[in-house]
């Protein structure tokens, strides 16, 4: 549920500002004129704004995307203003719709490799043979390839699309949908913000020469990249990499802002130092993924943290130890009952060494681990978060000498 909802803030950014847009044509005409002008420049403004942003912070992927939404501005501004007619004007119009969106989701699906290297390169190559390829059609006087664009694939089509060639809508339509899965995927506010400015630039185009409307959209699409970036990097400080639940950071700002009645529980994989020597690190990191989504899932009104290493932090904010246990046990057996399968690369070298190792990693059908979990209360005098940690984490220390996979508190 709280996964679910966390994944509906994805789009939420790029809603409101379409649908800002929208209010903006609605009631602009009402707004006095020196606005009217804010429009016109608000391209270049947020293009500086995004770059600035994406250049600081080193994403490479928002810093091509808006170069791709600038360079779709300018194209627009030089090539188009005298309407769609002419091999030049049909040319222009047809890169622009078509490779527009197919460069958005390309870049949704491709990782974050940096710019000032081979892939950077490479990426902006790709840009750059696109306009080669589009200079060429027009100087070529290619009008053969400009009407394959234009084809007509279903005639007529099911929505008005103004001058827009067929196999635009076509790019669009897949495009937008291959950004809006990876947004979804990656938990990526980039991605989201390439399937909002898609959804910008399809927006914008279909009014071909309203030339405010096509400005204020790709400010839009610009101003998504620029928001996404900072999100993207809000959630890096705050989310644990690897595990995807909230960081030590996280963790620290909500224990200063606690009330005076909660629970804190330490949890920690057992014998996990002899997982990774066994099966190796990487699967021991799938491990870690798979303990973390289940102490993520915990009820009661808890929240999980990756405190460090194999160890977790369950916060219960005004609830006491005797509320929170029954929970955190729930917890305890789901992980103990849960067996990872195991990928046949992950078998060789190890299982004879497997086969000696005591204590039940795998069963028949993978392999699984257990977690021990101290639990503390607040108890009305000491009251700092800290030492209510350390009070948990000696219960942890307990439930380990005890014998692991239990809790105690
Ligand atoms: P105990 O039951 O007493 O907790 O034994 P343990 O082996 O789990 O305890 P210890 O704290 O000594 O070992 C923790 C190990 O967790 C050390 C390290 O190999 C492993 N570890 C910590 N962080 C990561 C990680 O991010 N990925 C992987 N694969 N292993 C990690
Ligand atoms: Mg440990
Ligand atoms: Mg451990």
């Amino acid at each position: 549920m709280r996964a679910f909802l966390r994944a509906l803030s994805l789009p939420l950014v790029p809603v409101a500002i379409l649908a800002g847009g929208f209010a903006l044509i609605i009631y602009g005409a009402a707004l006095p004129r020196s606005l009217a002008g804010f429009t016109i420049y608000s391209p270049h403004i947020l293009f500086a704004l995004g770059m600035a942003l994406a250049v600081g912070y080193g994403r490479a992927r928002a810093v091509l995307a808006l170069v791709i939404l600038a360079t779709a501005y300018a194209s627009r501004q030089w090539w188009l203003q005298e309407g769609l007619d002419g091999l030049h004007a049909r040319a222009v119009y047809a890169a622009l719709t078509v490779f527009l969106p197919l460069d958005l989701a390309l870049l949704s699906v491709l990782p974050e490799r940096g710019l000032l290297n081979r892939h950077g390169a490479l990426r902006f190559g790709v840009f750059l043979a696109q306009i080669a390829f589009t200079a060429w059609v027009i100087v070529a006087g290619r009008a053969d390839l400009v009407d394959l664009a234009y084809q007509k694939l279903l005639d007529p089509i099911p929505v008005s699309a103004g001058r827009l060639p067929q196999s635009a809508i076509v790019a669009i339509v897949l495009s937008f949908a291959v950004a809006a899965v990876a947004a979804f995927v990656r938990r990526s506010h980039l991605n989201a913000s390439f399937a909002g400015a898609i959804a910008a630039f399809a927006i914008a185009l279909h009014v071909p020469n309203a030339y405010i409307t096509f400005a204020s959209f790709i400010a839009a699409a610009e101003l998504m990249v620029a928001i996404a970036v900072l999100q993207d990097t809000f959630r890096m400080a705050f989310r644990d990499e690897l595990t995807g639940i909230p960081s030590r950071r996280a963790l620290n700002e909500q224990l200063a802002a606690l009330g005076n009645r909660y629970t804190i529980a330490m949890l920690d994989v057992d014998h996990f130092k002899k997982f990774n020597d066994s099966y190796g690190h990487d699967l021991g990191d799938q491990v870690l993924k798979m303990v973390a989504a289940h102490i993520a899932r915990v009820g009661g009104g808890g929240k999980a943290f990756r405190y460090g290493g194999e160890e977790f932090t369950v916060l219960f904010p005004g609830k006491d130890a005797e509320d929170a246990i029954p929970h955190l046990e729930a917890v305890r057996e789901d992980i103990e009952s849960y067996r990872m399968a195991l990928r046949a690369s992950d078998r060789p070298a190890q299982t004879r060494r497997t086969k000696r190792q005591k204590g039940g990693w795998r069963g028949k059908r993978g392999v699984s681990v257990t977690v021990s979990i101290g639990v503390a209360e607040t108890n009305g005098r000491s009251g700092t978060p800290q030492a209510v940690i350390e009070a948990a984490d000696r219960a942890l220390y307990r439930a380990k000498e005890k014998g692991r996979n239990r809790l105690s508190r």
